[in-house]
């Protein structure tokens, strides 16, 4: 399937100079959602994962179905403030602004294999940050997966060593 067919791309939003891919477009389309959470799915399988962790909102989109296909446990990655019980933090910078997030101490058990999910990769920030949160909990991040990939900005490179599954390049 050409998945970046259902991507809608608009520009200057949130602000000026930003070329925002919109995934909507694709999750209202049963058929193409379906296929682009398998097609990951497919090359993940091999990872042995055993948690899949995804940052809020739109890494539950994609974690979430994709944990269900493999039948292995999700857990969220949320805003600070949110988490109900006892949680760790930490702060990072978006393509535009600044955030912290939050997990549950015992999200993950020290030795547990974790993919981390969103729906994009463009700096490697937010993923960086899931990353240094999953450390904390003494997991081990064998690989991440993104519906799309903004390879200008070059997020890779804030993982060496993990592997990086995307579905679509810009
Ligand atoms: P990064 O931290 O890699 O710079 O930015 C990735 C995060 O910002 C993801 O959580 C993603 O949801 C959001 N994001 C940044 N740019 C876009 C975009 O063009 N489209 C979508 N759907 N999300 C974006």
């Amino acid at each position: 399937m050409n998945f970046k067919e259902h991507i809608r791309v608009i520009e200057d939003f949130p602000q000026p100079g930003i070329r925002f891919k919109d995934i909507t477009t694709l999750l209202k389309n049963g058929e193409a959602y379906r296929a682009s959470i398998d097609a990951i799915a497919e090359q993940v399988k091999s990872l042995n994962i055993d948690v899949i962790a995804g940052p809020e909102a739109r890494g539950f989109v994609v974690g979430a179905p994709l944990a269900y296909a493999l039948g292995v446990a999700f857990v969220p990655i949320r805003k600070s403030g949110k988490l109900p019980w006892e949680s760790i933090e930490a702060s990072y910078e978006l393509e535009y602004g600044k955030d912290k997030l939050a997990m549950h101490k015992d999200a993950i058990s020290p030795g547990q294999r974790v993919l981390i999910a969103d729906d994009l990769l463009a700096t490697g920030g937010t993923i960086a940050t899931c990353l240094d949160l999953v450390g904390q909990l003494g997991g081990e991040v064998v690989g991440a997966a993104f519906m799309i990939e903004l390879t200008y900005l070059n997020g890779r490179s804030k993982m060496p060593g993990v592997d990086i599954i995307t579905l679509m390049q810009y």
